[in-house]
């Protein structure tokens, strides 16, 4: 039998929260969720410490799991550990942070081996950078980088194992279980573990939902002799009727994008009425909403616009358009596609009134 404990008793005051980091949500559930659901195929009881302040709130996620319970915490992590060992009833127990929820069930399984294989399990990767040891702001020694790993969770052991280290340690405090077992049991064997088990820590770890966000705009033809797409100046018997200059594909893409940041529309922030907005350059209009969504923590990750219209002729342009758009957006030269059409003659387009874009652009954390 395989039981978890799963560590949430933390109060996360570093991820920058009024409460426990493990109850924000992600994709639509509290990160703690995303945490058991990862383990519940595999383990057959899941031990969930929390404090008695978040009793309440946890064991509501913890209910959703059948074999889950909760668990009151201690003061430090190894004190929650240690009454949350007194309860498991499995041969096997892996230790794991409620803050890792892309934990796979590679690494799950892997960890269970090993404990099989080898007494002990502590899923590990090697450094990347160059660590040192430094006292006072001076280095005194650098490690060898290839004998060097950074250690994270799961951290799995027979439970009579490290039953008997938490009872050697006493008072004693070790960061993680692998340390306070080398320390009173015997060196734990390493397995690898993999980049994406990361542990959420700071609020920047938490932005990496992605968002998706649609534009739509319209404008007809009247009088001109260019029109203005995506801040490229491109020929035309007429242009397009407008307050600002126009553009209606900038104020596509705009729109798609306040909307994947959960902003207003473009009228909110430039409202057509406003004569400040007479004649304005769209594409700064863009660099402004691009602003707003980065003042949220995001970037833009790809772009992909459709443009329908019967006259002028696009294909020379545009490659020109996706540069601009690419520089507007600090996006790779790949990252804005445009793609452009006619409506067959089919309504208004085709009729040769006006041109409709369609905007899509997805959003990352920064
Ligand atoms: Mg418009």
């Amino acid at each position: 039998m395989i039981s978890v404990i799963v560590c949430a008793a933390g109060r996360g005051a570093r991820a920058g929260f009024s409460r426990n980091k493990l109850l924000e949500e992600c994709n639509g559930l509290p990160l703690l969720a995303h945490t058991l659901s990862a383990f519940s195929g595999q383990a057959d009881e899941m031990l969930v410490t929390c404090s008695e302040e978040d009793e309440a709130a946890i064991g509501t996620i913890v209910r959703a799991f059948p074999h889950a319970r909760t668990v009151r915490g201690g003061a430090t992590r190894g004190e929650s550990v240690k009454n949350a060992l007194a309860a498991v009833r499995g041969e096997i127990v892996l230790v794991h942070d409620g803050a890792r929820p892309f934990v796979s069930p590679k690494v799950i399984g892997d960890c269970i081996d090993s404990v099989r294989t080898f007494g002990s399990g502590v899923c590990a990767l090697p450094a990347t950078d160059t660590t040192v040891i430094a006292r006072d702001g001076q280095i005194v020694s650098a490690p060898d980088r290839e004998e060097v790993f950074t250690v994270q969770t799961p951290q799995g052991f027979y439970t009579e194992e490290l039953r008997l280290a938490y009872e050697r340690a006493g008072e004693r405090v070790f960061t993680d279980e692998s340390s306070l077992f080398a320390a009173y049991v015997r060196p734990p064997r390493l397995f690898p573990g993999d980049r994406a088990n990361r542990k959420l820590t700071y609020p920047e770890d938490f932005r990496f939902a992605e968002r998706v966000g649609f534009g739509v705009d319209t404008h007809a033809f009247g009088e001109g002799d260019h029109i203005l797409l995506g801040g490229v100046k491109i020929p035309s018997e007429r242009g397009l009727i407008a307050h600002s200059d126009g553009d209606v594909l900038a104020h596509a893409v705009t729109d798609a994008l306040l909307s994947a940041a959960g902003l207003k529309d473009i009228g909110t922030y430039f409202p057509d009425t406003d004569p400040a907005y007479a004649g304005a350059d769209s594409m700064q209009l863009l660099g402004t909403a691009l602003t707003l969504a980065e003042e949220k923590g995001y970037r833009v990750k790809n772009l992909s616009v459709s443009v329908l219209a019967e006259t002028p002729r696009l294909a020379p342009y545009i490659d020109a358009i996706r540069a601009s758009l690419a520089s507007a957006l600090s996006l790779p030269p790949d990252g804005a596609a445009v793609a452009a059409g006619t409506n067959e003659k089919l309504g208004y387009v085709g009729e040769g009134k006006g041109i409709t874009v369609y905007a899509m652009l997805l959003l990352c954390g920064k």
